[in-house]
Protein backbone atom coordinates (compact mmCIF):
# COMPACT_ATOMS: atom_id res chain seq x y z
CA UNK A 1 0.00 0.00 0.00
CA UNK A 2 1.30 3.54 -0.61
CA UNK A 3 -0.06 5.91 1.41
CA UNK A 4 -0.33 9.69 0.36
CA UNK A 5 2.93 12.25 0.97
CA UNK A 6 3.50 15.81 1.26
CA UNK A 7 2.28 17.53 -1.86
CA UNK A 8 5.37 18.68 -3.08
CA UNK A 9 6.55 15.51 -3.11
CA UNK A 10 3.87 14.86 -6.98
CA UNK A 11 6.08 16.63 -10.24
CA UNK A 12 9.20 16.43 -8.58
CA UNK A 13 11.76 15.02 -11.14
CA UNK A 14 15.20 14.15 -9.93
CA UNK A 15 17.74 16.74 -11.00
CA UNK A 16 18.64 16.06 -14.79
CA UNK A 17 22.61 16.32 -13.55
CA UNK A 18 22.16 13.81 -10.44
CA UNK A 19 20.56 11.45 -12.72
CA UNK A 20 22.98 12.02 -15.35
CA UNK A 21 25.85 10.94 -12.59
CA UNK A 22 25.02 7.31 -13.19
CA UNK A 23 25.44 7.29 -16.90
CA UNK A 24 29.08 6.75 -17.48
CA UNK A 25 30.39 7.94 -20.60
CA UNK A 26 33.83 8.32 -21.93
CA UNK A 27 33.44 12.08 -22.88
CA UNK A 28 31.36 13.02 -20.09
CA UNK A 29 30.78 16.64 -20.31
CA UNK A 30 27.52 16.72 -17.56
CA UNK A 31 28.00 17.09 -14.27
CA UNK A 32 30.36 19.93 -13.22
CA UNK A 33 32.89 17.84 -11.33
CA UNK A 34 36.29 19.54 -10.33
CA UNK A 35 39.28 17.62 -12.01
CA UNK A 36 41.98 19.37 -11.06
CA UNK A 37 41.88 18.91 -7.74
CA UNK A 38 45.01 20.04 -5.04
CA UNK A 39 45.36 16.54 -4.49
CA UNK A 40 49.17 16.98 -2.99
CA UNK A 41 48.13 19.27 -0.57
CA UNK A 42 45.50 17.16 0.68
CA UNK A 43 47.70 13.98 1.42
CA UNK A 44 50.26 16.35 2.97
CA UNK A 45 46.69 17.71 5.47
CA UNK A 46 45.95 14.00 5.69
CA UNK A 47 48.71 13.21 7.19
CA UNK A 48 49.25 16.27 9.50
CA UNK A 49 45.78 15.13 10.85
CA UNK A 50 46.35 11.87 10.92
CA UNK A 51 49.87 12.90 13.18
CA UNK A 52 46.97 14.83 15.71
CA UNK A 53 44.87 11.55 15.72
CA UNK A 54 47.53 9.34 17.17
CA UNK A 55 46.38 8.80 20.54
CA UNK A 56 43.58 6.13 21.12
CA UNK A 57 40.23 6.75 22.80
CA UNK A 58 40.06 10.15 23.56
CA UNK A 59 38.05 13.58 23.10
CA UNK A 60 39.25 15.59 19.84
CA UNK A 61 37.07 18.16 18.28
CA UNK A 62 38.07 17.22 14.84
CA UNK A 63 35.85 14.01 15.60
CA UNK A 64 33.02 15.58 17.35
CA UNK A 65 30.19 17.64 17.26
CA UNK A 66 30.88 21.12 16.45
CA UNK A 67 28.89 25.00 16.40
CA UNK A 68 26.37 24.97 14.16
CA UNK A 69 27.71 28.19 12.45
CA UNK A 70 31.06 26.19 12.06
CA UNK A 71 34.24 26.28 13.67
CA UNK A 72 35.85 30.03 15.08
CA UNK A 73 39.14 29.38 13.59
CA UNK A 74 37.76 27.93 10.19
CA UNK A 75 35.18 31.08 9.63
CA UNK A 76 38.03 33.39 10.90
CA UNK A 77 40.87 32.12 8.13
CA UNK A 78 37.88 32.56 5.07
CA UNK A 79 36.38 35.76 6.73
CA UNK A 80 39.94 37.55 6.42
CA UNK A 81 40.76 35.84 3.44
CA UNK A 82 37.18 37.78 2.20
CA UNK A 83 38.15 41.08 3.76
CA UNK A 84 41.23 40.84 1.43
CA UNK A 85 40.69 39.66 -1.25
CA UNK A 86 37.23 40.68 -2.25
CA UNK A 87 36.41 43.90 0.04
CA UNK A 88 34.02 42.05 1.83
CA UNK A 89 33.64 41.63 5.65
CA UNK A 90 31.42 39.86 7.92
CA UNK A 91 30.64 36.84 9.97
CA UNK A 92 30.99 33.78 8.03
CA UNK A 93 28.10 31.37 8.12
CA UNK A 94 29.66 27.01 7.19
CA UNK A 95 26.69 25.53 5.70
CA UNK A 96 27.09 21.61 4.39
CA UNK A 97 27.87 22.93 1.04
CA UNK A 98 26.58 26.35 -0.70
CA UNK A 99 23.25 24.18 -1.80
CA UNK A 100 22.37 24.29 1.74
CA UNK A 101 22.30 27.69 2.42
CA UNK A 102 20.56 28.37 -0.82
CA UNK A 103 17.80 25.99 0.29
CA UNK A 104 17.96 26.94 3.84
CA UNK A 105 18.00 31.19 3.19
CA UNK A 106 14.80 30.44 0.63
CA UNK A 107 13.07 28.88 3.28
CA UNK A 108 13.90 31.88 5.60
CA UNK A 109 13.11 35.03 3.27
CA UNK A 110 9.96 33.68 1.48
CA UNK A 111 6.35 32.25 2.26
CA UNK A 112 4.85 29.87 -0.37
CA UNK A 113 3.59 31.57 -3.07
CA UNK A 114 6.06 34.63 -2.55
CA UNK A 115 8.51 35.32 -6.16
CA UNK A 116 11.79 35.07 -6.83
CA UNK A 117 13.27 37.08 -9.85
CA UNK A 118 16.34 34.74 -11.58
CA UNK A 119 18.17 34.80 -14.18
CA UNK A 120 16.92 32.38 -17.66
CA UNK A 121 18.43 30.13 -17.68
CA UNK A 122 19.25 29.32 -13.95
CA UNK A 123 21.24 27.10 -11.93
CA UNK A 124 19.06 23.66 -11.51
CA UNK A 125 19.70 23.80 -7.73
CA UNK A 126 18.73 26.50 -7.60
CA UNK A 127 15.06 26.03 -9.13
CA UNK A 128 14.52 22.75 -7.43
CA UNK A 129 14.40 23.99 -4.46
CA UNK A 130 11.97 27.16 -5.43
CA UNK A 131 9.46 24.35 -6.49
CA UNK A 132 9.86 22.17 -2.90
CA UNK A 133 9.33 25.75 -1.29
CA UNK A 134 6.11 26.65 -3.33
CA UNK A 135 7.62 29.70 -4.52
CA UNK A 136 7.33 30.82 -8.06
CA UNK A 137 10.12 32.18 -9.96
CA UNK A 138 10.24 35.25 -12.41
CA UNK A 139 12.85 34.75 -15.13
CA UNK A 140 14.50 37.66 -16.64
CA UNK A 141 17.35 37.10 -19.61
CA UNK A 142 20.68 36.27 -18.29
CA UNK A 143 23.36 38.04 -21.07
CA UNK A 144 26.90 38.31 -21.01
CA UNK A 145 26.61 42.09 -19.25
CA UNK A 146 24.27 40.06 -16.82
CA UNK A 147 20.83 41.33 -15.88
CA UNK A 148 19.08 44.13 -17.19
CA UNK A 149 17.54 46.54 -15.15
CA UNK A 150 14.48 47.12 -17.83
CA UNK A 151 14.07 43.39 -17.32
CA UNK A 152 14.24 43.54 -13.36
CA UNK A 153 11.62 46.60 -13.82
CA UNK A 154 9.05 44.34 -15.84
CA UNK A 155 9.49 41.28 -13.99
CA UNK A 156 8.88 43.69 -10.88
CA UNK A 157 5.53 44.95 -12.44
CA UNK A 158 4.63 41.43 -13.24
CA UNK A 159 5.38 40.03 -10.03
CA UNK A 160 2.34 42.75 -8.64
CA UNK A 161 0.25 42.25 -12.02
CA UNK A 162 -0.21 38.59 -11.80
CA UNK A 163 0.43 37.61 -8.17
CA UNK A 164 -0.61 40.56 -6.38
CA UNK A 165 2.63 40.69 -4.54
CA UNK A 166 6.38 42.44 -4.76
CA UNK A 167 8.80 39.76 -5.23
CA UNK A 168 11.37 38.83 -2.17
CA UNK A 169 14.65 38.00 -3.73
CA UNK A 170 16.62 38.03 -6.69
CA UNK A 171 18.93 35.59 -7.22
CA UNK A 172 22.22 36.74 -9.12
CA UNK A 173 24.84 34.57 -10.05
CA UNK A 174 27.98 36.81 -9.75
CA UNK A 175 31.22 34.95 -11.47
CA UNK A 176 30.87 32.37 -14.10
CA UNK A 177 27.15 31.58 -14.05
CA UNK A 178 26.36 28.43 -13.94
CA UNK A 179 25.17 27.21 -16.98
CA UNK A 180 25.94 30.14 -18.84
CA UNK A 181 29.33 30.71 -17.73
CA UNK A 182 28.77 34.54 -17.91
CA UNK A 183 30.76 36.79 -15.68
CA UNK A 184 28.33 40.20 -14.90
CA UNK A 185 30.36 43.09 -15.01
CA UNK A 186 30.93 45.49 -12.44
CA UNK A 187 28.57 48.24 -14.00
CA UNK A 188 25.60 45.42 -13.78
CA UNK A 189 26.74 44.41 -10.32
CA UNK A 190 26.02 48.43 -9.15
CA UNK A 191 22.92 48.84 -11.32
CA UNK A 192 21.35 45.56 -10.49
CA UNK A 193 22.13 46.47 -6.32
CA UNK A 194 20.94 49.96 -6.65
CA UNK A 195 17.64 48.57 -8.51
CA UNK A 196 17.57 46.00 -5.32
CA UNK A 197 17.92 48.83 -2.72
CA UNK A 198 15.23 50.99 -4.08
CA UNK A 199 12.84 48.24 -4.52
CA UNK A 200 13.41 46.57 -0.87
CA UNK A 201 14.69 43.18 -2.69
CA UNK A 202 17.03 40.95 -1.17
CA UNK A 203 19.84 39.87 -3.31
CA UNK A 204 21.12 36.25 -2.94
CA UNK A 205 24.37 36.29 -4.74
CA UNK A 206 25.85 33.17 -5.91
CA UNK A 207 29.87 32.66 -6.17
CA UNK A 208 30.41 29.57 -6.61
CA UNK A 209 32.97 30.20 -9.15
CA UNK A 210 33.97 32.98 -7.99
CA UNK A 211 37.80 31.25 -7.71
CA UNK A 212 37.64 29.47 -10.85
CA UNK A 213 37.79 32.94 -12.63
CA UNK A 214 40.70 33.13 -15.20
CA UNK A 215 39.49 35.76 -17.69
CA UNK A 216 40.73 39.61 -17.74
CA UNK A 217 40.66 41.66 -14.39
CA UNK A 218 38.74 39.92 -12.28
CA UNK A 219 36.02 42.12 -10.48
CA UNK A 220 34.90 42.00 -6.40
CA UNK A 221 31.22 40.81 -5.81
CA UNK A 222 28.06 42.51 -5.55
CA UNK A 223 28.01 41.77 -1.39
CA UNK A 224 31.06 45.23 -1.21
CA UNK A 225 28.86 47.14 -2.11
CA UNK A 226 26.53 45.93 1.03
CA UNK A 227 28.66 48.15 3.58
CA UNK A 228 25.67 48.09 5.87
CA UNK A 229 25.32 44.51 5.24
CA UNK A 230 21.45 44.60 4.60
CA UNK A 231 20.70 43.50 1.43
CA UNK A 232 23.07 40.98 -0.22
CA UNK A 233 23.45 37.21 0.88
CA UNK A 234 27.04 36.05 -0.07
CA UNK A 235 27.12 32.61 -0.75
CA UNK A 236 30.34 30.66 -1.54
CA UNK A 237 31.92 26.78 -1.62
CA UNK A 238 34.93 24.99 -1.33
CA UNK A 239 33.68 22.59 -3.42
CA UNK A 240 35.47 23.84 -6.91
CA UNK A 241 38.75 24.93 -6.21
CA UNK A 242 39.16 22.71 -2.85
CA UNK A 243 38.12 19.54 -2.58
CA UNK A 244 34.14 18.49 -2.80
CA UNK A 245 34.18 18.04 1.27
CA UNK A 246 30.55 19.69 1.48
CA UNK A 247 31.81 22.64 2.79
CA UNK A 248 30.08 26.28 2.01
CA UNK A 249 29.88 29.44 3.34
CA UNK A 250 28.12 32.55 3.32
CA UNK A 251 28.28 36.21 4.49
CA UNK A 252 24.59 37.73 5.46
CA UNK A 253 22.62 40.24 6.97
CA UNK A 254 22.24 39.29 10.97
CA UNK A 255 18.46 39.30 10.53
CA UNK A 256 18.32 36.10 8.64
CA UNK A 257 21.78 34.88 9.79
CA UNK A 258 20.19 34.42 13.16
CA UNK A 259 16.91 32.31 11.87
CA UNK A 260 19.77 30.34 9.34
CA UNK A 261 21.83 29.22 12.56
CA UNK A 262 18.81 28.15 14.17
CA UNK A 263 17.62 26.43 10.89
CA UNK A 264 20.65 24.88 10.30
CA UNK A 265 20.71 23.42 13.64
CA UNK A 266 17.49 21.72 12.70
CA UNK A 267 18.51 20.29 9.18
CA UNK A 268 22.22 18.71 10.44
CA UNK A 269 23.02 20.11 13.57
CA UNK A 270 26.66 21.24 12.86
CA UNK A 271 28.68 20.83 9.41
CA UNK A 272 31.42 17.83 9.70
CA UNK A 273 33.64 19.46 11.90
CA UNK A 274 36.07 17.08 10.21
CA UNK A 275 35.50 18.18 6.73
CA UNK A 276 36.16 21.82 8.28
CA UNK A 277 39.21 21.31 9.59
CA UNK A 278 41.22 19.99 6.34
CA UNK A 279 39.11 22.98 4.64
CA UNK A 280 40.43 25.23 7.20
CA UNK A 281 44.71 23.62 6.89
CA UNK A 282 43.67 23.79 2.93
CA UNK A 283 42.40 27.67 3.39
CA UNK A 284 45.69 28.83 5.66
CA UNK A 285 48.35 27.31 4.38
CA UNK A 286 47.71 26.34 0.57
CA UNK A 287 45.47 27.91 -1.41
CA UNK A 288 47.27 31.12 -2.99
CA UNK A 289 50.03 29.26 -4.26
CA UNK A 290 48.03 26.44 -5.82
CA UNK A 291 45.09 28.62 -7.37
CA UNK A 292 47.11 30.20 -9.81
CA UNK A 293 47.69 26.23 -11.43
CA UNK A 294 44.57 25.48 -11.24
CA UNK A 295 42.90 28.45 -13.29
CA UNK A 296 45.54 27.84 -15.98
CA UNK A 297 44.61 24.07 -16.34
CA UNK A 298 40.51 24.93 -16.19
CA UNK A 299 41.28 27.88 -18.85
CA UNK A 300 43.24 25.57 -21.39
CA UNK A 301 40.17 23.22 -21.34
CA UNK A 302 37.74 26.08 -21.78
CA UNK A 303 40.21 26.74 -24.86
CA UNK A 304 39.68 23.21 -25.87
CA UNK A 305 36.10 22.86 -25.41
CA UNK A 306 35.49 26.64 -27.48
CA UNK A 307 37.65 25.73 -30.35
CA UNK A 308 36.69 22.13 -30.70
CA UNK A 309 32.92 23.13 -30.64
CA UNK A 310 33.34 26.07 -33.62
CA UNK A 311 35.61 23.70 -35.57
CA UNK A 312 33.17 20.95 -35.35
CA UNK A 313 29.80 22.31 -34.48
CA UNK A 314 29.84 26.13 -34.85
CA UNK A 315 26.74 28.40 -33.94
CA UNK A 316 25.88 29.79 -31.53
CA UNK A 317 27.44 29.60 -27.82
CA UNK A 318 28.76 31.23 -24.69
CA UNK A 319 32.42 32.45 -24.12
CA UNK A 320 33.14 31.75 -20.52
CA UNK A 321 35.68 33.61 -18.62
CA UNK A 322 35.87 31.51 -15.89
CA UNK A 323 33.96 28.52 -14.24
CA UNK A 324 33.33 24.98 -16.04
CA UNK A 325 30.63 25.34 -18.78
CA UNK A 326 29.73 26.57 -21.98
CA UNK A 327 26.27 27.30 -22.98
CA UNK A 328 25.60 26.32 -26.47
CA UNK A 329 23.20 26.10 -29.28
CA UNK A 330 23.28 22.61 -31.20
CA UNK A 331 20.80 23.86 -33.72
CA UNK A 332 17.84 22.63 -34.97
CA UNK A 333 17.40 19.74 -32.66
CA UNK A 334 15.59 18.78 -29.78
CA UNK A 335 18.96 18.23 -27.05
CA UNK A 336 16.71 16.64 -24.59
CA UNK A 337 15.38 14.06 -26.84
CA UNK A 338 18.80 13.28 -28.76
CA UNK A 339 20.78 12.47 -26.13
CA UNK A 340 20.03 8.38 -25.61
CA UNK A 341 21.26 8.47 -29.00
CA UNK A 342 24.34 10.54 -28.57
CA UNK A 343 25.11 8.38 -25.20
CA UNK A 344 25.05 5.35 -27.28
CA UNK A 345 26.45 6.23 -30.23
CA UNK A 346 29.38 9.27 -28.88
CA UNK A 347 30.06 7.71 -25.45
CA UNK A 348 29.38 11.28 -24.68
CA UNK A 349 27.01 13.49 -22.07
CA UNK A 350 26.16 16.62 -21.81
CA UNK A 351 23.30 18.56 -20.00
CA UNK A 352 20.09 19.12 -22.18
CA UNK A 353 19.52 23.27 -21.64
CA UNK A 354 15.59 22.52 -20.70
CA UNK A 355 16.94 21.31 -17.79
CA UNK A 356 17.81 25.31 -16.74
CA UNK A 357 14.57 26.54 -18.61
CA UNK A 358 11.80 27.28 -15.49
CA UNK A 359 9.38 25.98 -17.85
CA UNK A 360 11.73 23.18 -19.21
CA UNK A 361 10.88 23.84 -22.97
CA UNK A 362 12.47 22.45 -25.72
CA UNK A 363 15.39 23.61 -26.83
CA UNK A 364 18.55 22.62 -28.83
CA UNK A 365 20.85 24.64 -25.84
CA UNK A 366 23.06 22.37 -24.24
CA UNK A 367 25.72 22.95 -20.85
CA UNK A 368 28.67 21.21 -21.62
CA UNK A 369 31.25 20.85 -19.03
CA UNK A 370 35.03 20.74 -19.66
CA UNK A 371 35.38 20.33 -16.17
CA UNK A 372 36.76 17.00 -15.80
CA UNK A 373 38.33 16.06 -19.21
CA UNK A 374 41.73 16.93 -20.74
CA UNK A 375 41.84 18.95 -23.85
CA UNK A 376 42.18 15.79 -26.32
CA UNK A 377 39.45 14.38 -24.77
CA UNK A 378 37.65 17.44 -25.24
CA UNK A 379 38.12 17.37 -29.05
CA UNK A 380 37.59 13.81 -29.68
CA UNK A 381 33.95 14.59 -27.96
CA UNK A 382 33.89 17.06 -30.04
CA UNK A 383 33.98 15.25 -33.27
CA UNK A 384 31.90 12.44 -32.33
CA UNK A 385 29.42 14.87 -31.45
CA UNK A 386 29.73 16.84 -34.60
CA UNK A 387 29.73 13.74 -36.98
CA UNK A 388 26.81 12.62 -35.17
CA UNK A 389 24.70 15.79 -35.39
CA UNK A 390 25.65 16.16 -39.67
CA UNK A 391 24.25 12.50 -39.58
N1 LIG B 1 25.74 27.29 -6.87
C1 LIG B 1 26.08 26.93 -8.10
C2 LIG B 1 25.93 27.92 -9.20
C3 LIG B 1 26.58 25.66 -8.36
O1 LIG B 1 26.92 25.32 -9.61
C4 LIG B 1 26.71 24.74 -7.30
C5 LIG B 1 27.24 23.34 -7.54
N2 LIG B 1 26.71 22.70 -8.63
C6 LIG B 1 26.32 25.16 -6.03
C7 LIG B 1 25.85 26.43 -5.84
C8 LIG B 1 26.38 24.23 -4.84
O2 LIG B 1 27.67 23.84 -4.58
P1 LIG B 1 28.08 23.07 -3.25
O3 LIG B 1 26.84 22.60 -2.58
O4 LIG B 1 28.96 21.98 -3.69
O5 LIG B 1 28.79 24.05 -2.40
Amino acid sequence: MILPLASWTYGLEESEIRRLLRVRTRYYMAGGIPGKLPLGAFSAIFRDVARELSSDFGDSPMLNYGATEGIAEFREVLADRLRRTEKVSGEIAISSGSQQSIYAVLKIIADEGDVIIAPEPTYLGFLGPCQILGLRVITVPMSERGLEVEDLTNAYLNSLQEYRRRPVAIYFPSFADNPTGHSPSWRNKLEVYDFAVSHDLIILEDNAYKEIYFGGSKHIPMKSLDKENETVVYMSTTSKEAAVLRVGYSVMPDYIMDPFVKLKGFLDLCTSSLDQQLALRYYRDHIDSILPQVRELYKRQRDAMVRSFDENIGGVRSDPQGGFFVWADLGDVDSKQILPSVIECCDLSYVPGSAFLSRGEVTGWVRLSYSSLNPESIWSGMELLGKFLRN
